[in-house]
Parts: C-alpha cells; structure tokens; sequence
C-alpha cells in the first residue's frame, strides 16, 4: 500500500463534494497495483456509511470489494471507475478493518480505521408488557424474523437506485439512531433507524428506486414497506398508519409508498426509517449526507 498521489488528490479536491456536501471527514488514500482509493464519509465511527472511489489503472468486468466479512455494495461508475459503499454496523467495536478490492487479478486494500462512538443510553420504566411482547405473539415475532432475514440474503443482483436519495417526508429527523434504551433494566436492540416527527397521515415517499420486496403489518414495526435497492442496499419505512404498494412493485425514487402512523411497538405517530448496506445498520442521516440532494 502507497501513500496518496498528489494527481489523486488533485483529482479529488478539485471535485471538492466534501467541502461542498458538508462532509466533514477527511478522504484516505491508499494504493496498490495501480488501483486507488478514495474515502468519503461523515466520520469513521459504528452506524456511519462510507463511499469509497475505486479507480482502477484499465476497465475490469468486475471489482469485488470485502468488508466485514462481507461483499460490500459495489457498481461501476464508469469504464475505469467503480464505487463501493461501506456501511459500518453500528455494533462495530473500535479498530482497523481492512477493505480489499480485487478486480479482474488487481488486489488493493484500504484500512478502516473506526473510531468510538457513545450513542445515548436512556433508561425507562415502563409497563412490563411494552418490554415482554405476550407469549401467544411468539411464533408470529418468529416467523417475521425469519421472513426478514430471508429478504436480507437474497437482494436484487442488480443495482435498482438512482444516483441520489431523497427524505421520505418533508421535515428534520430527530436521529435517535444508535441510541440505547434500557427498559426495567433490561437493555434493547439499539435503535437501528432515524425518526421523523411527521403527523399522521403525512405521505411517506420512497427515498430511492428499488422493488418493494415487504409491504405488510410486522409485530414490531407495524404497516411496514422494505425497498430492496439492489447489490445490497434496503430501505425500512415503519409504523405506517396506511401501506399504498404491493410486494413485488417496482418504486421510483419519490413515489409515495404509504402514511405516517403509529403503528406496531410505537408511543405515537412518526416515520421510521432504516437502512442496511451489505447488512450492516447505518444511519439513513449519513445517507442523505453522502448520497442525497
Ligand atoms: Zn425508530
């Protein structure tokens, strides 16, 4: 591995997105077999998404990009280039991750160096049936993770998304993501979304093409729609007071999917939205960040 050519750099600023984007973190370069890489990414920390730029030194039919065990989100750009999206889950402990790239023989490898993050703990005491969802649910809570998880392993080939993201509602998010909640002492799944205080009944809008692959009532997060963008890459909307597609509908970027509501395991009315890279939990915020209007 090399230290960054001053025409990569040049190359790169002279792109400037992460000035103008309001990105904070710096890029990394690395190189090896002529192959260089660009990092682009909000920080370095759990639940964040990271861009990396791949230019490669001649066109390769495929460029496999690994992280975290896994294939990482990857699509050309063009003849030369190619861009990997890396999503770092938010259980990711601090340290080096390595990111290989092979394409067509070449090999690379960009280390992720990931730093700590303290999300939010918030302790609750709340009756005990919000924490212990009743024995007669179980089989259903079973069969929805399973049905998840099948949706998980098997994403579209192909990517189905356009170049840029778009919020699902109108509004900021209150970007609970990562936050811990610990109920009667016992400690949650971190939450794997951002919400947006939107009233009830605000449409909700796809935040990028894709196949609606879940448009159905789930236990915990209720009228739910999954969008599977492809090579990867899902959006969840939950919590939705009505669902207006069907599993197997092709979505364009903007089309209305459903209702915000207050459906499932909520308090009140708002959108949950998450999304998964290649498994891994980011913050649709660092989405938006990276890849939004
Ligand atoms: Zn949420």
């Amino acid at each position: 591995m090399l230290g960054a050519g001053r025409g990569v750099l040049g190359a790169v600023l002279s792109a400037g997105c992460w000035v103008l984007c309001g990105v904070s973190s710096a890029a990394h370069l690395s190189a090896a077999d002529g192959i260089e890489i660009t990092a682009r990414s909000r920080a370095m920390q759990p639940g964040e998404l990271v861009v990396l730029t791949i230019a490669l030194p001649h066109h390769a039919d495929r460029v496999n990009v690994r992280a975290f065990g896994r294939d990482a989100v990857a699509f050309a750009d063009d003849d030369r280039q190619w861009r990997a999206l890396v999503g770092i889950d938010l259980a990711v402990k601090t340290g080096t991750y390595p990111v290989t790239v092979d394409a067509g023989g070449l090999h690379a490898r960009y280390d992720l160096l990931v730093t700590p993050h303290r999300f939010p703990t918030r302790r609750l005491t709340v009756d005990e049936a919000f924490v212990t969802p009743p024995p007669s649910e179980e089989d259903r809570i079973a069969r929805e993770a399973k049905l998840l998880a099948g949706v998980w392993n098997a994403p579209a080939p192909e990517r189905l998304w356009n170049d840029r993201f778009v919020r699902p509602v109108p509004g900021a998010a209150n970007s609970a993501f990562g936050s811990r909640s610990i109920f009667n002492g016992k400690a949650r799944t971190p939450h794997g979304g951002a919400d947006f205080m939107s009233p009830s009944g605000t449409p909700v809008h796809a935040p990028n093409a894709g196949r609606v692959v879940v448009a159905r009532t789930l236990y915990f997060s209720g009228n739910t729609v999954v969008i599977d963008h492809g090579l990867g890459l899902f959006s969840t909307l939950a919590h939705m007071s009505a669902i207006d597609v069907r599993e197997g509908d092709r979505v364009t970027a903007d089309q209305i999917v459903g209702r915000v509501g207050a459906t499932g395991r909520v308090t009140g009315a708002h959108l949950h939205w998450a999304v998964r890279a290649a498994g891994a939990r980011v913050d649709p915020l660092a989405v938006l960040a990276l890849l939004g209007n």
